[in-house]
């Protein structure tokens, strides 16, 4: 008997340590702002509205036990998701206007800023490396808030419809070398881990050990992107900078695309279990600072 219950609970230990995940990119809305209510070309549903998207986020969340969430999107939406779910830790997603500095600073102060990002300067035809970010750089350094940045392309015709000047190659992540030069201890990640770009990202992270990346969209959008989530995997796994790549979903108005992304790590073959729970748990727990 007692034996019975000691192996049930290793069996419940085990079970509990797996299913424990942190997802690095997920975004909020409000009803201004909601894009969904279309099927995505996967055939993964969208929600009508902010408020089922909220919801069926966070039945998500508990369904897969994500323990912590960085969410990004305007203000407005970022609190209304901390609000609804104490799992979430607010990003700041900057939009052509950036917010006045005292305000992000104050932000920051009140613990309603604790990423800035994702940053998504590309859209807008300027990199991190653009003088309009310097300021706000200074202060995260100052304040250890850590800079999450859109890295790679965007979805197909963009330039043609919200960003004219959207272009794939200032997603490269070289780009912004000079800011980790700049500011040595700015804590950065790069997200969608380069996409196109993903060797690079595996040489940066090679080169600065101290910068991370999240597989965001990579995971569940199409073919191609999963290719370059395999290339990346595998390269850096070569660079023995595996220890730094975080799981991140990037569910924008699709939420099941996190079973999607979960599943896609799991079926990873050439990844070890250990491997697969530094991916999508421990790597972000380290780089988020979180309590234990
Ligand atoms: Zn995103």
């Amino acid at each position: 008997m007692k034996k019975h219950t000691l192996t049930l609970i290793a069996l419940l230990v085990v079970l509990s340590v797996k299913a424990q995940i942190i997802d690095v990119h997920l975004h909020s809305y409000t009803d201004t702002d909601y894009w969904g209510g279309r099927t995505h070309p996967t055939g993964i549903d969208s929600p009508k509205n902010a408020e089922e998207h909220l919801a069926r986020t966070i039945a998500l969340m508990d369904k897969h036990q994500i323990e912590y969430a960085v969410v990004s999107g305007s203000m407005e939406s970022v609190e209304k998701y901390v609000l609804a779910d104490a799992r979430f830790i607010p990003g700041y997603m900057d939009s052509e206007e950036l917010l006045p500095i005292d305000t992000f600073e104050q932000l920051i102060k009140e613990g309603k800023i604790k990423v800035f990002g994702e940053v998504a300067g590309v859209y807008f035809g300027r990199t991190l490396n653009d003088p309009i970010y310097a300021p706000y750089l200074k202060i995260c350094e100052q304040y250890g808030i850590p800079v999450a940045y859109h890295t790679g392309g965007g979805p197909p015709m963009t330039p043609y419809g919200c960003c004219p000047n959207f272009r794939i190659a200032l997603g490269d992540p070289y780009l912004i070398e000079d800011v980790l030069v700049t500011y040595p201890k700015l804590q950065v990640y790069l997200m969608h881990g380069g996409e196109v770009y993903f060797e690079h990202a595996v040489r940066m992270l090679s080169m600065y050990r101290h910068l991370y990346v999240d597989l965001g969209v990579l995971l569940w959008v199409d073919p191609m992107l999963n290719d370059y989530a395999v290339r990346l995997l595998k390269l850096a796994q070569k660079a023995k900078t595996l220890d730094r790549i975080m799981f991140g979903t990037d569910q924008m108005v699709w939420p099941e695309s996190i079973s999607t992304s979960i599943e896609f790590i799991n079926s990873l073959d050439f990844l070890s279990e250990k491997e697969k729970r530094m991916i999508l748990y421990e790597n972000a727990r380290t780089f988020l600072k979180l309590p234990k």
